[in-house]
């Protein structure tokens, strides 16, 4: 089991439901080259790439236990989701998030809250659940936290064509639906001790959220970076960003403010422990274990 990352009165429970090799990095990245990817396999493989060039991501919520509130952060791929584009996450039927929800302590009943840092499949997909033929809200207390400007994107994006975006049918609008979206800003701050960051470029509107107090603290990145090969490279997109060089300019200024800092980076997609602190190295970051 992941170890919680401790700070002072706040634990923060990694809740991974998936870690393998999903893509391969030269699709998943447009710009990596074939010498590009060779010159940096030897750091690269077999932990973060394996032999066979496939990019190991993890799929992962982080659950931050505060004194008074469960608040879970991203909610993974979920169960019984047609994703035909997508066979490794097409209608999965698996017990391991709940498992992991169990190891961390709690339920589907102890959330109080739920945050989507964007409103990509791998990141909505247990807010709901199938209950008698409809999809309702996996966690019954909860109140979902999503940005204003992230959810009308995807609200439109599902009207122009649905058959592209299921997730934003089944797993985001339902939430609407029941009204237990609470819309935001990119910049909300929940209290002294959760705060979102705006992290956009990957998607329109991301976030990131910072956790606890300077000194004890820890950024969960959301996918402002999905492997440590955009740290070296930090302009470097990914397949699904909505504006790439906006995102290189997201990592360069995030990494800037937090290398050499004792700040513990949650990276959600990087390979278990994603923990890690950030330093400069030459034109970008490199990631250290913490
Ligand atoms: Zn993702």
């Amino acid at each position: 089991m992941p170890t919680p990352i401790a700070l002072k009165d706040i634990t923060i429970h990694p809740v991974v439901e998936q870690q393998g090799p999903f893509f391969d990095a030269l699709g998943f990245f447009p710009s990596l080259t074939k010498e590009l990817l060779e010159e940096n396999s030897s750091w690269l493989q077999p932990s973060f790439i394996d032999a066979a060039g496939k990019l190991i991501l993890c799929i992962q919520s982080f659950v931050i236990k505060t004194p008074h509130h469960n608040i879970l952060v991203d909610t993974c791929v979920g169960n019984h989701k047609p994703r035909p584009t997508r066979p490794f996450w097409n209608m999965m039927n698996s017990d391991r998030f709940e498992t992991a929800l169990k190891a961390a302590g709690l339920t589907f009943d102890d959330i109080d809250y739920v945050m989507c840092t964007h409103l990509h499949g791998d990141h909505v997909g247990w807010n709901t659940r199938l209950d008698n033929g409809r999809w309702v809200p996996t966690f019954p207390k909860a109140r979902y936290i999503m940005t204003e400007r992230e959810l009308e994107h995807w609200t439109q994006r599902e009207k122009d064509n649905p058959a592209s975006v299921p997730w934003i049918t089944d797993s985001v609008l339902p939430i609407v639906a029941a009204k237990r979206a609470q819309l935001v800003k990119n910049d909300f701050a929940f209290n002294e001790q959760v705060q979102f960051i705006p992290t956009p470029g990957h998607t329109i509107d991301h976030f990131s959220i910072l956790v606890g107090r300077p000194g004890a603290d820890a950024l969960i990145t959301g996918d402002m970076i999905h492997s440590p090969l955009q740290g070296k490279y930090p302009d470097m997109g990914m397949m699904a960003d909505y504006d790439s060089p906006q995102a290189g300019q997201t990592r360069r200024r995030v990494f800037d403010r937090f290398s050499e800092e004792p700040t513990v980076l949650c990276a959600s997609h990087f390979p278990m422990p994603s923990t890690c602190r950030v330093h400069r190295a030459g034109d970008g970051y490199k990631f250290v274990a913490t």
